[in-house]
């Protein structure tokens, strides 16, 4: 959305398709807020906003585009502002900021815990202020690639039915993340990696697809994410005999140390048998009534409805889930992608600003600061180049059809659901929060077979209208294809750095291993490749909290 209202703002013809309402993306769960070097509560400054991340990266991160973002952020942050977005405020009537996890100051800026919510609104009125055509529930099924350029998109009318043609000289994917390709995810059911595949069938690289962050305080029975701000705002994890365990890992930052250190030591706490039923305790009885009502009420919310647990009174149980994707399509700093006419910005894309691990608070200001440059740079390169000419032949949109009718009449195998869920548990057991060569190995070759298990499938629901039986297909062909990459990238890494964490190889090893992996769709295969991180004024040290 954000891309969107840049470009019309250009004076270029622009529209979003989306297979949700806009309002109902997964964006509109983010509860603890977003990152930019206000210095509203102590000082900060966008050099010590770009350390951190650089730090959080695990050197992994490009160092021009941190530093785009740190930079940018500020007035991003004052644009939604000023769009309308309410944020939460210091008694002086600055902008209030928070403590979130490996952050050197208070820099996340936030709506009470519906940060998300609120943001998610603004932009989705901007639209609508601006007159910009929402293709609302129209599932992506495939880019148009004519003459080697991105000429538009083919989609699924989910209301209604029917495969459309919407010719576009130039494409900006804003898809989201892939959690759903794990059990025990904080990700809505709709992120599903579908931009991601569709970048990989165009030929278009993948990057760093082995790094998927696991958030350390989920909810066991569903996944459902407690906010890191429940940490920020003086939370305190503890184990079953109720000691503070991050002063082992982490003595310095404690429950704020980088997520991915976080999540390892609950991981060991639990397999170590210091847990309670599968979880650690997230303790919040000590913040107080008042505090937890006014700052944290969601999370309160969620714990009482999802865990039966009040958090002024109890500690609620937590674990890892896999939360975010730091890899994705591998654009530049304007989120371009190597298919001209083609281009992507936020979870879906990998510019790369999180490289092996992402700070709490940095993603949603990835989407608003390259949303905007991609729907810039975009809307530029309409201006200067006026029509490509690019178009969808009758005959591609066409065999589209025949291709959805073939699958919405498909008698074969098996349900898409069973398929997923089998996804789901193997990769969160074979590729979960620790690693090894050899589970990792079985997780590819399982990976595969359910990629040829899911070739046939049985669709029962045989309508047109609001058939996700026929949606969930086509998620899980996004989803094998993503996690094949994410496997096949995991098991050639021999290092541990961020959330990439292998027992078998638990250092980093930067002479071998600082390089971005690149996965390339080798007629259906996955073909891995790599290319150097971006170092402008960073070079690796050792990462401690
Ligand atoms: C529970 C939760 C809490 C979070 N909290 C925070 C936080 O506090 N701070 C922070 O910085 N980050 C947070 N994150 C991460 C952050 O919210 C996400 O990375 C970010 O919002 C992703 O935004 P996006 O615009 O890239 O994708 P999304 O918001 O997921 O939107 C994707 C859009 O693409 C559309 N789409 C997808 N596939 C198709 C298709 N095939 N055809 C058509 N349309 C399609 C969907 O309809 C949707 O509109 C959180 C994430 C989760 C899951």
């Amino acid at each position: 959305m954000r891309a969107a209202i840049e470009a019309k703002r250009a004076g270029v013809d622009v529209a979003v398709v989306s297979k949700l309402h806009p309002t109902r993306s997964h964006s509109g769960a983010a509860e603890g807020g977003i990152n930019a070097a206000l210095g509203n509560a102590t000082d900060d400054s966008p050099e010590i906003h770009t350390f951190d991340t650089v730090k959080g990266s695990d050197y992994l991160g490009d160092q021009d585009a941190i530093e785009i973002m740190c930079r940018e952020a500020p007035g991003d942050i004052y644009e939604l502002e000023h769009m309308g977005a309410i944020f939460s405020r210091f008694a002086d009537g600055r902008l209030a900021q928070r403590p979130f996890g490996a952050a050197g100051a208070p820099r996340t800026i936030y709506s009470a815990d519906i940060t998300g919510h609120v943001l998610i609104h603004v932009l989705y009125e901007q639209l609508v202020k601006h007159d910009i055509k929402v293709y609302e529930e129209f599932f992506c099924t495939n880019l148009v690639i004519d003459d080697g350029r991105c000429a538009g998109v083919l989609a699924w009318d989910v209301v209604r039915g029917g495969v459309h043609a919407i010719e576009a000289n130039h494409v900006i994917l804003a898809t989201g993340g892939v959690g759903r390709m794990y059990y025990g995810t904080t990700n809505a059911f709709a992120c599903t990696g579908d931009g991601m595949s569709l970048a990989w069938r165009a030929g278009v690289p993948l990057k760093d697809m082995e790094f998927m962050q696991f958030h350390p305080t989920t909810l066991k029975s569903n996944g459902v994410l407690i906010t890191e701000g429940c940490r920020g705002e003086g939370g305190y994890l503890r184990n079953s005999k109720g000691e503070r365990f991050m002063a082992i890992d982490a003595p310095n930052a404690m429950e704020l140390a980088s997520r991915d250190v976080v999540s390892r030591a609950e991981w060991k706490e639990i397999a170590e048998g210091r847990g309670v039923d599968g979880c650690v305790l997230l303790d919040l009885t000590h913040l107080g009534h008042k505090k937890i009502e006014t700052r944290l009420p969601g999370s309160r919310e969620l714990a009482l409805d999802y865990a039966g647990v009040d958090p002024i009174r109890d500690p609620i149980p937590v674990r890892p889930g896999a939360h975010y994707h730091m890899g994705g399509v591998d654009v530049d700093v304007w989120g371009e992608s190597i298919v001209p006419g083609l281009w992507a910005a936020g979870e879906v894309a990998c510019v790369s600003v999180h490289g092996a691990n992402r700070l709490g608070g940095n993603s949603l200001m990835e989407t608003i600061t390259f949303g905007r440059r991609a729907g810039q740079a975009a809307a530029e390169r309409v201006l200067a180049e006026g029509d490509t000419g690019a178009r969808i032949e009758r005959s591609v949109l066409e065999d589209e059809r025949n291709r959805i009718n073939t699958l919405l009449n498909a008698t074969g195998g098996e349900r898409p659901g069973a398929i997923r869920e089998q996804l789901a548990k193997t990769m969160y057991d074979k590729a979960g929060v620790f690693r090894t060569q050899s589970v990792l190995e079985e997780c590819v070759e399982e990976v595969h077979a359910l990629r040829e298990r899911g070739r046939s499938l049985r669709i029962e629901d045989r309508s047109s209208l609001f058939n996700s039986d026929l949606v969930q297909a086509l998620e899980l062909e996004s989803m094998l294809e993503c996690a094949d990459c994410l496997v096949t990238g995991a098991v050639a890494r021999q290092e541990s750095r961020g959330a990439h964490a292998r027992i078998d190889f638990t250092e980093r090893d930067d002479a071998n291993w600082m390089k971005h992996s690149l996965a390339w769709n080798d007629r259906g295969e996955v073909r891995l490749d790599y290319k150097p991180v971006t170092v402008t004024k960073y070079q690796p040290l050792v990462r401690s909290y």
